[in-house]
């Protein structure tokens, strides 16, 4: 379905460091043609969002099931049963909150909270627990906007762009081709660093801006480009790195009796790259593996919550933990100066980042300490 769509084709990742270094990493061709995939896809977000529900539509529909569209979650159902809390369903309404239709509940042995980073099922459970839902140390503000005519981005392939600049630090900017033509650019920076720079920075559109009208090295490149009408967004992304005081489980409490949350609900966001599609996709999955209609029709039970979420972080901790050491590695501007320059520089480095991309086995190679003082500090 993605390839018969219009989308752009990323063959590599350029990284850019507050001095102007930059690096082209190649990702891996043959190792992602090995397993029969393209190494990678960019497309605009409403084109992905609206080929998932229409194949999910399907899939729900010929397994007898209903689908209901602009449905909104008010209220999420818990009943106390010999002394154990569990989420037995959830209300709302058609067409929104504030809306004349009315109000109507279901109730089911499992419910599933996809519904983001402020998702009422993951915030019930949170809340049942007395544990924190959000936590500004691990939520990360989003901007983006589309723009045509970016110089050096004008092709169907080729690759995405990743800048670690002095105005966005401790976050980063990205350039991101999503068509021939198109390119979605935008900032991300941590909450809890935005709080401390309020009052010494902007907004993530007015540092954005800054960079486009005025960065030295970006400036040029958007001189002739145009934003797309309307195209303005920001958002919050719900990081997955550890937490240190974590009161349960990590990275935070996602389940409980009768209810799992996935995605973004369940906080999950790679905290160095910002993705957090395949760790939806992924959770979604498990959580499939750990329901068992005919066992659990009568509720599904605490211990399967308890089931889920260790094997989640069993399966994700370690990958996002790095991403979380790479992302306060890259807060020290000289440390990110000095990687992207040496990167430059040495093969061995790029073939070693690419190889990171693609496995999480060569990931785990790159923590090892003998590993990485070789290829860092040797000559
Ligand atoms: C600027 C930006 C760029 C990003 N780029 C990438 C990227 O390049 N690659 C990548 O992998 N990830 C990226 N991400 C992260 C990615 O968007 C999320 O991790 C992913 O969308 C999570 O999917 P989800 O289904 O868990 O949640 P969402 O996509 O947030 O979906 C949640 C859904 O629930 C609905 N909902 C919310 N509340 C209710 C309610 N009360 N009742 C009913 N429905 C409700 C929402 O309307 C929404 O449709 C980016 C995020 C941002 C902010």
């Amino acid at each position: 379905m993605v390839e018969s769509t219009p989308h752009y084709v990323v063959d590599s990742i350029v990284f850019g460091s507050p001095n102007g270094s930059e690096v082209r990493v190649m990702l891996p061709k043959e190792s992602y043609e090995a397993k029969g995939l393209l190494s990678g896809y960019a497309l605009p977000r409403v084109q992905f969002d609206y080929m998932l529900f229409k194949r999910a539509t399907e899939m729900v529909l010929e397994a007898g099931g209903s689908v209901i569209q602009g449905f909104s979650v008010n209220d999420v159902a818990v009943e106390v049963e010999d002394g154990e809390q569990r989420i037995v369903g959830v209300s709302g309404k058609a067409g929104g909150a504030r809306s004349e239709e009315p109000e109507l509940s279901f109730s089911a042995p499992l419910t599933v909270g996809a519904g983001g980073y402020n998702c009422p099922v993951s915030r019930k459970i949170t809340e049942v627990h007395d544990e924190p839902h959000r936590d500004d140390e691990h939520f990360c503000g989003g901007y983006r906007e589309y723009w045509e005519n970016v110089e050096g981005l004008g092709d169907s392939e080729g690759p995405i762009e990743i800048h670690f600049i002095d105005e966005v630090l401790p976050g980063y900017f990205w350039l991101f081709p999503v068509k021939e033509g198109v390119v979605n650019v935008g900032c991300g920076m941590l909450i809890s660093e935005q709080r401390k720079q309020r009052g010494k920075k902007k907004s993530l559109k007015q540092i954005q801006r800054w960079v486009i009208e005025e960065h030295p090295g970006f400036k040029k490149r958007f001189a002739n480009a145009t934003l797309v009408p309307k195209s303005e967004k920001g958002w919050q992304l719900p990081f997955g790195s550890p937490r240190k005081k974590a009161p349960s489980y990590q990275p935070r409490r996602v389940a409980m009796a009768g209810a799992m949350a996935v995605g973004d609900a369940a906080s999950l966001v790679d905290p160095f790259s910002g993705e957090g599609i395949g760790n939806a996709l992924l959770t979604a999955k498990m959580t499939s593996r750990h329901f068992d209609k005919e066992m659990h029709s009568g509720g599904f039970p605490e211990d399967g919550a308890v089931a889920y979420m260790e094997e989640m972080w069993d399966e994700l901790g370690s990958e996002l933990t790095n991403s979380k050491t790479l992302q306060s590695l890259m807060k020290w501007k000289r440390v990110t100066n000095w990687f992207i320059k040496k990167a430059s520089k040495k093969e061995e480095i790029g073939k070693m980042m690419s190889e990171m991309i693609a496995s999480k086995e060569a990931q785990k190679a790159l923590w090892n300490p003998w590993f990485m003082f070789k290829t860092l500090i040797l000559p």
